[in-house]
C-alpha cells in the first residue's frame, strides 16, 4: 500500500509528528477530516488495559512529564499550519480526499486516558484560548475517554469548558455484562460505576457513545452481551441521560492481542442496527481495514 493512501491513513495515528511531543494530526474516520491530537500520556500508562489497544507499550513511553508550554507552542504551531494549509500539504497527507482535508477538532486522546492527567482542567483551559484565537468557527474540542474518572472534580471542571467551546465528549462503553467488560477493558473499576460516570455526565449535556466490538478469539459477540450493553444504553437514557450518537465500530488497526480480530462488515452493520432499533439512538458504524 503506497504511504498516504487512504486506507493507510486511516490506520496511522502516530503520535509523534516531526519532533512534537504532545500534538499530533491525524486524519479521523470519526471526525471525517484532520484532528489535532493532544497527548496528555507519552508515558503511555493508562487506567484501563484494553486487550484491543493499539498503544505500543513494548517500547518505552517518551517522558513521564507533560510540559504545559511546550504543548502549548506545539499546538500554536500546527494549529496555525493547518489554517494556513500547510498542514494538509504534509506528505503523510498527500492522498487525503477533498472532502476529507478540512480541520474538524482538537481531541484530547493519545496514549492513555487524558482525564488522568491531575491538571487536566488547566490543560483544557489552555488548549480552549488557543482555539478561541486561533482556529476557524465550527472547530470543536472532542474529549475521547474511557469514562472512568468522569465524577473527578477537576474533570467536571474541565468539562464545563468544553461546554463552553464547542466540547463533545466521546465516551467508550465496549460491553454489557461486568464480566465480558472485565475480560475486555481490564479495569480496576466496574461497569456500574462507568455507566454511573456516563448518566451523571449525560445528564448535563449530550454526549456521544464509542463502541467497539470485536473479534475475541475467532468469536463475536454473543446475543446476550450485546442485549446487556443495549440495557445499559437504556439505563443511561432512563435516568435522563442524553445520548447524542452511538458509534459502533472494530479494530482497524493491529492490536496487540493476536486473540483479537476485526469484525466484518455486515456483522459491524447488524450491532448498529440493533442499537439503534433498541434505543432509537442515531448509531453510526465504522468498519475494519485489512491489516498489512
Ligand atoms: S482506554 Fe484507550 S488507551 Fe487505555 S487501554 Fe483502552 S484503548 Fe488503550
Amino acid at each position: 500500500m503506497p504511504p498516504g493512501s487512504p486506507s493507510q491513513i486511516f490506520t496511522r495515528h502516530d503520535r509523534i509528528f516531526e519532533r512534537n511531543r504532545f500534538v499530533y494530526p491525524v486524519i479521523s474516520r470519526r471526525s471525517g477530516g484532520l484532528s489535532i491530537g493532544i497527548n496528555l500520556n507519552p508515558d503511555k500508562i493508562c487506567n484501563f488495559g484494553c486487550i484491543y489497544c493499539q498503544v505500543d507499550r513494548k517500547l518505552p513511553g517518551s517522558t513521564r512529564f507533560v510540559d504545559l508550554e511546550q504543548l502549548r507552542r506545539e499546538l500554536e504551531e500546527l494549529l496555525q499550519a493547518a489554517v494556513r494549509g500547510d498542514l494538509i500539504r504534509h506528505p503523510l497527507f498527500a492522498n487525503v480526499p477533498p472532502g476529507q482535508q478540512r480541520l474538524k477538532d482538537l481531541a484530547f486522546s493519545g496514549d492513555g486516558e487524558p482525564t488522568s492527567h491531575r491538571n487536566f482542567d488547566e490543560v483544557v483551559a489552555a488548549c480552549a484560548e488557543i482555539k478561541r484565537l486561533l482556529a476557524p468557527e465550527g472547530v470543536k474540542m472532542v474529549l475521547i475517554t474511557n469514562a472512568s474518572l468522569l465524577d473527578r472534580p477537576h474533570v467536571v471542571r474541565a468539562l464545563e469548558i468544553l461546554d463552553r467551546h464547542q466540547g463533545e465528549i466521546w465516551a467508550k462503553l465496549d460491553a454489557g455484562t461486568e464480566a465480558y467488560f472485565r475480560r475486555v477493558n481490564q479495569s480496576r473499576f466496574t461497569l456500574q460505576r462507568i455507566v454511573d460516570n456516563l448518566a451523571q455526565t449525560a445528564q448535563r449535556r449530550p454526549i456521544v457513545i464509542q463502541s467497539l466490538f470485536f473479534r475475541l478469539e475467532g468469536e463475536p459477540p454473543g446475543p446476550a452481551e450485546l442485549e446487556a450493553y443495549c440495557d445499559r444504553l437504556q439505563t443511561i437514557l432512563a435516568a435522563g441521560g442524553q445520548l447524542k450518537a452511538v458509534q459502533v465500530y472494530t479494530v482497524a488497526r493491529p492490536p496487540a492481542e493476536p486473540m483479537v480480530g476485526a469484525l466484518r462488515d455486515r456483522e459491524v452493520d447488524a450491532i448498529a442496527a440493533r442499537v439503534r432499533q433498541c434505543t432509537g439512538i442515531p448509531t453510526v458504524a465504522y468498519y475494519g481495514c485489512e491489516f498489512p
